[in-house]
């Protein structure tokens, strides 16, 4: 039988560390990993306490959500996270949150244009809103699988909350961080009721291209990311 411990590890400690932060709250949102050279993922288990979890509720799914380890009930997103990973060969990680900012943007219908290289660098050329549709639904993850494929990490779920990927779950908790800046940030200009400016066309192009570059070495198997 297959190992999934260090996965299932790492999903509880990341859920412990975006908890601690305030990114995740009582028993909202959910993340999960890919299960390195398999058609399966490591989830969040449904409705249950992220400081209670240990390694053993984490749900071990297939792309078509057989259990294939665990005895809790996988988180109901479970459908969402397995489309992301079968359109985007270079994601192995993905966050859910119900995060503060990016939430309010996700109210107002309010898109984050590109505001800093950072952003452009990490989360792609703009956060786009992808239109709401119920949890759990086929509905939600037929318009995640469609919007997943411009290759952004960052996404605003109306009326619900924010998506993050990343290459790996370190990467994605970062970008957890970078879109909770921005929201913050876009917000408080929205507020100024101040022109909002925006990074030049150039600079959003060359930080996006450097990001694609990075998908495409992890798409190739390669390991080497850069970081700048
Ligand atoms: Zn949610």
């Amino acid at each position: 039988m297959v190992n999934y411990s260090d996965a299932k590890t790492l999903v509880v400690q990341a859920a412990q560390q975006l908890t601690t932060k305030g990114y995740l709250s009582a028993t909202g949102g959910n993340l999960s990993v890919r299960i390195s050279g398999q058609t399966a993922l490591a989830i969040t288990p449904s409705n249950y306490d992220y400081m209670k979890m240990t390694p053993e509720d984490i749900c071990v799914l297939d792309f078509d959500l057989h259990p294939l380890d665990g005895t809790r009930q996988p988180s109901v997103e479970s459908a969402m996270h397995a489309a992301i990973y079968q359109v985007r060969g270079d994601v192995n990680a993905v966050i859910h949150t119900h995060q503060v900012y990016p939430s309010t943007l996700a109210i107002i219908n309010a898109p984050i244009p590109a505001l800093f290289d950072e952003q452009v660098r990490f989360l792609g050329r703009a956060v786009e809103i992808i239109p709401y549709a119920p949890s759990g639904t086929g509905m939600l993850k037929k318009a995640i699988a469609k919007h997943v494929g411009n290759h952004h990490n960052a996404y605003i779920m109306a009326n619900h909350g924010a998506l993050l990927l990343g290459h790996d779950l370190e990467r994605a908790m970062h970008n957890v961080e970078v879109l909770e800046k921005c929201a913050l940030a876009y917000l408080l200009a929205l507020c100024s009721e101040k022109e909002v400016s925006k990074i030049p066309l150039l600079v959003r192009e060359v930080a996006f291209a450097k990001l694609r570059k990075d998908q495409k070495r992890v798409e190739a198997g390669s390991l080497t990311v850069g970081g700048e």
